[in-house]
């Protein structure tokens, strides 16, 4: 249990979006694992990283598979883990397998490739499809720490999680995170700098500041939330994603209708509010004169009865949209 105090005492949350703290996620596997001492534990890596303007898994992947590896490989010792997977896009096998497979050697880390897409980031949804079901998301609890892969207490961490778990370990952690710009700027990229800078301060450091008119989507990509300009004077939320639009050129009707278009996409089906409603919202995007009230009661209803953070996180940047643009 030394590296989960580790762990615990650099207050490490989930970089996949959710920021659940790291150690009581690894905890619980841990007593699981006691509890259902006949059953083995899984690690499940999760690099499906599917949400426009959030690219930084592959950016670690690439750059520091190593470190990647060696996180596994502490959270597979750690927990007494029979084996770990890491679940990729199918679209990225090749390439991820290549930059990984020579820092496996004989750990016994398997890759799982589907085409899952945005809705296998959530984790019982990944479970699912690995179980040879329908990729949609599973009622909670119980948690997949404790009921996860084929009923085995399982964790589930994303990559850039992996890549700090190492760091921790090495006692090489200095509280950054990886940053991914995208949009208006002169300088896109992903970045890794401190966790508690202001959203103003990585613009600035990352000379970023725009030069035009302009409004944010910060936090997970399309389901991010909408800043203006003297709402930046704080860190970063979620996964890490800043996406500046350039005031003048984007007409907010097909800014929204880009992100309902990714969202009826991506969505399973499995629930009314959200299957209805995303498709009454591109069915309403479509007019020239969208009815706005009609549009926010949907979405409301989306916010308050879908069945989980897809359906949910559709109200955040559109009212945002709707409300400051
Ligand atoms: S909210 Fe959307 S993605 Fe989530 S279960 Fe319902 S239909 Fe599926």
């Amino acid at each position: 249990m030394r590296n989960i105090s580790k762990i615990a005492a650099a207050r490490l949350t989930g970089r996949g979006g959710a920021e659940f703290p790291t150690a009581f996620k690894w905890l619980a596997v841990a007593k699981a694992k006691l509890e259902k001492f006949d059953r083995p534990a899984y690690i499940i890596c999760n690099a499906t990283e599917g949400e426009p303007g959030v690219f930084k898994d592959k950016h670690i992947l690439r750059y520091f598979p190593g470190e990647v590896i060696n996180g596994i490989r502490i959270a597979l010792e750690e927990l007494g883990a029979e084996k770990a997977y890491i679940y990729v896009q199918r679209k990225d096998l090749n390439t991820i397998k290549k930059r990984l497979t020579p820092f496996i050697k004989k750990l016994p880390i398997r890759f799982f490739a589907e085409d899952g897409g945005y809705l296998c980031g959530e984790e019982t949804t990944l479970l699912e499809q690995m179980e040879g079901r329908r990729p949609e998301p599973r009622l909670r609890p119980p948690f997949p720490t404790e009921h996860g892969l084929h009923g085995c207490p399982t964790l589930v961490n994303n990559v850039e999680t992996f890549y700090y778990i190492s760091q921790i370990v090495k006692d090489e952690y200095r509280h950054t995170r990886f940053y991914c710009l995208s949009g208006a700027i002169r300088n896109p990229g992903v970045f890794e700098l401190p966790i508690d800078l202001t959203i103003a301060e990585v613009l600035k450091k990352t000379k970023n500041i725009p030069r035009c008119k302009f409004f944010l989507q910060v936090g997970g990509g399309a389901a991010g939330e909408i800043l203006l300009p003297d709402e930046t004077n704080r860190p970063l939320k979620g996964a890490g994603a800043i996406i500046v639009y350039d005031r003048a050129k984007t007409k907010p009707q097909e800014l929204m209708t880009r992100w309902i278009e990714f969202f009826f996409k991506s969505n399973c089906g499995k629930c009314a509010p959200c299957r209805e409603g995303l498709y009454r919202l591109r069915e309403e995007l479509k007019k020239a004169k969208p009815d706005w009230l009609m549009m926010r009661a949907i979405l409301e209803t989306m916010r308050d009865a879908s069945f989980c953070a897809l359906g949910k996180s559709v109200y955040t940047p559109m009212l945002g949209l709707l409300e400051k643009v």
